[in-house]
């Protein structure tokens, strides 16, 4: 570690003297002035562009949201953006106008001067905030403002000697088929095409797909999601997700004034007909399925009685009325291993139990456990890239698992951990079905900018599958 001092001189000088060939990566950090009112004095500022005064781009920190994630969970309060630098300390209206309007959320005097020229080495940028618009340097608590700053600065660096550590060049594996299925990407677009057709809002019956940045970003574009049917006013359009839902909740839409557009995944359609082919031929029904789950409810919901089995224990619990006359269906997006062992267990207490005519499991489920399952023995690690409440990406780190391979399960790039990638030589990468594909894109983006990365892809399928749009949006 070196000072270089305050100011733009200072900066470049010190700089220059390390030499451009000297390092293997480039971290600088300081503090620096917010422009963005609502920023508090304490605000560590990971830079993902730093900018000259008059705009120019000098530096592009590609580590910026896996640092900033490493912040935050050291407990540190994080905003990712823009830092510009000037040649001296700017106050009022020059702060507040100029240099907001670059888009910028802080302003320090040395962090472009001491990147320019170009590093071509890796780069993190870090910046504590001491003033802000409303209160700036001098004004009274700048003292105390600028101790808060320090303190956090000092308890930034394991932070960023984690991103130090885990610089290294790696081989990334890309499983194929991985991210969207033929069903998400149809009740997605059933959301689009109903807000550009009926004009927002339109409302969603929970999450439309198990996946937080597709939620966000249909509720930026006017989508309510609600839980129920009840926190929807009457004559609005209501869009039910990809899950599914129960008798129950189709008779309610049915019996209110709404405009109800039916987004369930045609393949959980498919199970709910052989739950009704099964009731009406008089067969006690077990769902093999996840408890609490979306799917697993609507499903359940579509006969009387259903039972519902977990794991091979919970068959030893079940009471059959008529051991020739049960019947068993399952979740759509299970792993075929568990569900042939419940279904061994099944057959072997009621030999007589009948299934679907082929498996529930359906093909988009199958394929990103089969291509995962194909590669993970050759990763250090593996990670499966969505959300924890998605039963698919559950499974995916389950299969991993099972082939040995160390595997976490990550919302998006920012939830990578330093600690965990930095081993790492070969990073298998996988992800939901309801994972958008942006998402893997950023993650492999990451991996490159910790050092460099060849990325292979591993496809053992090529999925062709499309499903009609609800007549509704069509
Ligand atoms: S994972 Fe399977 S069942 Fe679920 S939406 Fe996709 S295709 Fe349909």
């Amino acid at each position: 570690m070196v000072r270089t001092g305050a100011g733009p001189v200072n900066a470049a000088r010190t700089v220059a003297r390390l030499g451009r060939t000297a390092a293997d990566a480039l971290a600088v950090a300081g503090v620096a002035g917010g422009l963005v009112g609502s920023m508090a004095p304490g605000t560590v500022v990971v830079a993902d562009r730093v900018l000259a005064e008059d705009g120019r781009l000098v530096a592009t920190p590609a580590s910026a949201s896996v640092l900033a994630g490493e912040l935050r969970r050291l407990g540190l309060p994080v905003t990712v953006g823009a830092v510009v630098s000037v040649p001296k300390v700017v106050h009022g209206r020059e702060r507040r106008g100029d240099l907001a309007r670059l888009g910028a959320v802080a302003v320090d005097t040395e962090t472009a001067y001491a990147l320019t020229g170009g590093w071509d080495v890796p780069t993190a940028v870090i910046r504590v905030v001491v003033d802000t618009p409303e209160r700036e340097l001098r004004s009274p608590g700048t003292v105390s403002r600028g101790v808060v700053a320090l303190r956090h600065l000092r308890a930034a660096a394991p932070a960023l000697a984690a991103w130090a550590a885990a610089l290294n060049e790696r081989t990334v594996l890309l499983a194929g088929p991985r991210s969207f299925c033929a069903g998400v990407e149809r009740a997605i677009t059933t959301v689009e095409r109903a807000l550009e057709r009926y004009g927002d809002p339109v409302y969603v019956r929970r999450q439309i797909v198990h996946n937080r940045h597709v939620v966000d970003s249909l509720q930026s574009r006017g989508a309510i999601f609600v839980e129920e049917l009840s926190e929807v006013p009457d004559g609005a359009t209501v869009i039910l997700s990809a899950h599914g839902v129960s008798q129950v909740v189709r008779a309610e839409a049915a019996g209110r004034d709404l405009n109800v557009i039916d987004a369930t995944c045609p393949l959980v359609s498919k199970v709910h007909h052989e739950v009704r082919r099964f009731n009406q031929k008089g067969y006690q029904i077990v769902m093999i399925g996840h408890a609490g789950h979306d799917e697993t409810e609507g499903t359940l919901g579509e006969a009387e009685g259903i039972a519902l089995v977990t794991d091979r224990d919970d068959v030893a619990h079940l009471e059959v009325a008529d051991p020739e006359k049960i019947a068993y269906i399952t979740q759509t997006t299970l792993s075929p291993d568990d569900v042939a062992g419940i279904v061994a267990e099944l057959s072997a207490r009621y030999p007589a139990i009948v299934g679907p005519h082929a498996a529930d499991i359906c093909y988009a489920t199958q394929n990103r456990q089969d291509a995962l399952a194909a590669m993970a023995a050759e990763c250090d690690l593996v990670l499966v890239v969505g959300s924890a409440n998605s039963s698919n990406a559950a499974r995916l780190v389950e299969v991993a698992q099972r082939c040995g391979a160390a595997a976490v399960l990550i919302e998006d790039e920012s939830e990578l951990a330093l600690d965990l990638i930095g081993p790492a030589r070969v990073v298998g990468i996988t992800a939901a079905a309801s994972t958008p594909p942006d998402l893997v894109e950023r993650l492999v983006g990451t991996i490159a900018a910790l050092g460099g990365a060849t990325v292979e892809e591993r496809r053992t399928s090529t999925e062709n599958v499309n499903f009609p749009l609800p007549v509704e949006v069509r």
